[in-house]
């Protein structure tokens, strides 16, 4: 069964750099203030009402957990061990900087419940993290995965595409490489330049371009597919939207609110193209958790060309990735994954 995930947002506690990108209070929507035993305990009990039988998942998100002295991680990790122990809650995640992490630390976190720690990677280009301040390198995000998976952990590595100095061809490599250093899942937050930043700054002197919506979408949608080739799950594609995250926060970059779907439906919608001509009107048959993603938001998979599709329907039988094509003359099944091949050039 699906846990389900406990957040509490550390939002910038505990970490000394200044991304170029970063607004920590805008993206996490949180003040900054760590939450204390009492607030920690109380709303565990409050989603253990609302979770039903499935199991609770702690998530420390934002900041930079490991950089927190030891006696402040203690006190965000001591008031959950009795709720470990009597099976309140299954498990914790955190998430930090790779370079704040070592086998050591991995190991005095795994034994205060810590199942997950995901990585703030951003990219695998050393000209690209110092471009952006990250104050770390691509071999640090290396050697903390490798701590991560080698401690018995699960590795999490959020990238970000268009971060100063970024091109298709290095965001490819970067997902490339985190995959190789055997990351177990991926988030992609595409670079968006939030009001307060030094990426603000940049941008309104016109020294950075971000990636457009559009573009973003369609870089998006080539890593979501090279990611699925290698069987690991992307978990999320943009960042949330929350009170603290709109058209006032947000100057420029690729962002919507549901942006996840509409890569997913990107990849959909470019197999369609290219396997079913103009005027056909086949019948698509999907899986029925993905039909939203087939038709598109808006119907745009529908109408994106001339009469190729009459209609979209569900099929259980097919997996998530499949689309059956049906016309008078054929029915062929058809893959996102082994049937769409990308080039980097297309983005
Ligand atoms: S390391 Fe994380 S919290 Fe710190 S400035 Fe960079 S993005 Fe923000």
């Amino acid at each position: 069964m699906k846990p389900v995930t406990v957040p509490f947002f550390i939002s910038h506690q505990g970490c000394p750099h200044t991304c170029v990108f970063c607004d920590q209070r805008t993206i996490s929507g949180a003040d900054g203030i760590l939450p204390t035993a009492e607030q920690i305990r109380d709303r565990i009990s409050l989603w253990r009402t609302t979770a039903a039988e499935r199991p609770l998942e702690v998530a420390f998100f934002g900041g930079t957990f490991t950089a927190l002295s030891e006696d402040t991680q203690s006190a965000l990790l001591d008031p959950l061990q009795p709720f470990l122990r009597n099976g309140t809650i299954a498990a914790v995640r955190i998430s930090t900087r790779p370079d704040y992490l070592d086998a050591g630390r991995v190991r005095w976190l795994s034994q205060r419940g810590v199942r997950t720690i995901e990585v703030g990677v951003q990219s695998m280009d050393n000209a690209v993290l110092a471009a952006s301040g990250r104050g770390h390198t691509a071999e640090d995000s290396v050697h903390a995965i490798q701590c991560i998976t080698s401690g018995g952990l699960k590795a999490g590595a959020q990238l970000m595409p268009g971060l100063p100095g970024d091109s298709p061809e290095s965001s490819l490599s970067s997902l490339e490489q985190v995959i190789s250093a055997g990351a177990d899942f991926l988030r992609i937050y595409p670079t968006v330049v939030l009001r307060g930043t030094a990426l603000a700054r940049s941008y309104a002197v016109g020294e950075f371009t971000p990636l457009s919506t559009e573009r973003g979408i369609s870089l998006c949608a080539l890593l979501l597919q090279r990611a699925m080739r290698s069987g690991i799950p992307v978990i999320r594609i943009g960042l949330q939207a929350d009170a603290g995250l709109d058209a006032d926060s947000i100057l420029a970059g690729c962002w919507h609110p549901a942006l996840g779907q509409l890569v997913r439906s990107r990849l959909y919608a470019d197999l369609i193209r290219r396997v079913v001509p103009d005027g056909t009107g086949a019948t698509l048959y999907c899986h029925p958790a993905r039909l939203s993603d087939v038709i598109g938001m808006k119907r745009d998979s529908m109408k994106s060309h001339a009469g190729a599709v009459a209609r979209v329907l569900p099929d259980a039988a097919l997996a998530p990735e499949e689309v059956k094509v049906e016309t008078q003359a054929m029915t062929v099944t058809y893959s996102i994954i082994t049937d769409l091949n990308y080039s980097i050039h297309e983005v």
